[in-house]
């Protein structure tokens, strides 16, 4: 892939052109610095993730394809999904607990995976028009992006995989800095668990792209297989009790030099035992 291309849309979104009809759009100004990703085949576009909605993404999105965009999330996280409401044709993950999410033909994310209290959001309820399988392939006409579950930082979470250009949209499960698994919802068995599918089956040489950029750059979090292998070697350390956290309250783990993970209480599951609290 050539080298990756920026320009501001506005005085709040950032485009980063990657060529072959991957887009970065980041949000740079805000705390969260949030980045979703907009991928775009010879008949549909996808649109992965909406963030925290505090400026209409659509605009941004209209500005770089014409072709259908179908919404998906990768988890229901305030700050990916709200401008979820703002595109009729949407979609998720076809598991059970977002399933039972859904009311009247809309879906109404519940406290506990919106987490919208920590910033003041509300949860606009909205259609879902696809329900995608674990495995799907997404065929946008000359591309494909297959769905990953990627459970850990909550347990609806997925990531998205476009074999033919070798790149990982990671998502939550993996960005630059500190990586939230103290939240509700959020378990270390399972970080592990999908650290080790996605070591075990994607190529050495694919580029990861998260979902939350840094302080200090304009760009996209770009990772690679190391960061995976890191994440996956923490999370085995921790696990055998072989790696002790950095600060505590929440644990922070040292990954590497640009990764750590924060973890509660209640993420070690089965890893330790928990008295509640
Ligand atoms: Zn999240």
């Amino acid at each position: 892939m050539s080298k990756p291309k920026l320009h501001w849309f506005d005085d709040w979104y950032l485009i980063e052109a990657f060529g072959s009809g991957l887009y970065g759009i980041g949000e740079p100004k805000y705390h969260q610095i949030n980045w979703n990703y907009l991928v775009v085949g010879s008949e549909r576009a996808l649109l992965f993730d909406t963030g925290p909605g505090l400026r209409d993404i659509a605009p941004v999105v209209a500005s770089l394809t014409d072709r259908p965009v179908t919404v998906l999330l990768s988890h229901l996280h305030y700050d990916h999904t709200g401008n979820f409401h703002r595109f009729p044709e949407t979609a998720l993950v076809d598991l059970p607990m977002l399933r039972a999410c859904e009311k009247d033909g809309l879906l109404h994310a519940p406290e506990e995976m919106f987490l919208g209290s920590y910033e003041d959001m509300t949860w606009v309820p909205h259609i879902i028009k696809r329900w995608w399988p674990i495995g799907h392939r997404i065929d946008l006409g000359g591309r494909g992006l297959e769905i990953i579950a990627t459970p850990g930082h909550s347990p609806e979470s997925i990531s998205l995989f476009d074999r033919e250009r070798r790149v990982l949209l990671a998502a939550d499960f993996l960005y630059l800095g500190n990586l939230y698994a103290q939240t509700p919802g959020a378990s270390l068995p399972d970080y592990l668990a999908s650290a080790e599918t996605l070591t075990g089956q994607l190529p050495a040489d694919m580029l990861i792209l998260g979902a939350h950029g840094e302080e200090g750059t304009d760009e996209s979090p770009k990772l690679t297989r190391h960061d995976l292998v890191d994440l996956k070697a923490a999370l085995t350390a921790i696990r055998d009790h072989d790696m002790p956290p950095a600060s505590q309250n929440p644990d922070r783990y040292v990954i590497n030099d640009r990764l750590a993970l924060l973890a509660g209480p209640q993420s070690y599951g089965p890893w330790r035992a928990y008295k509640g609290g």
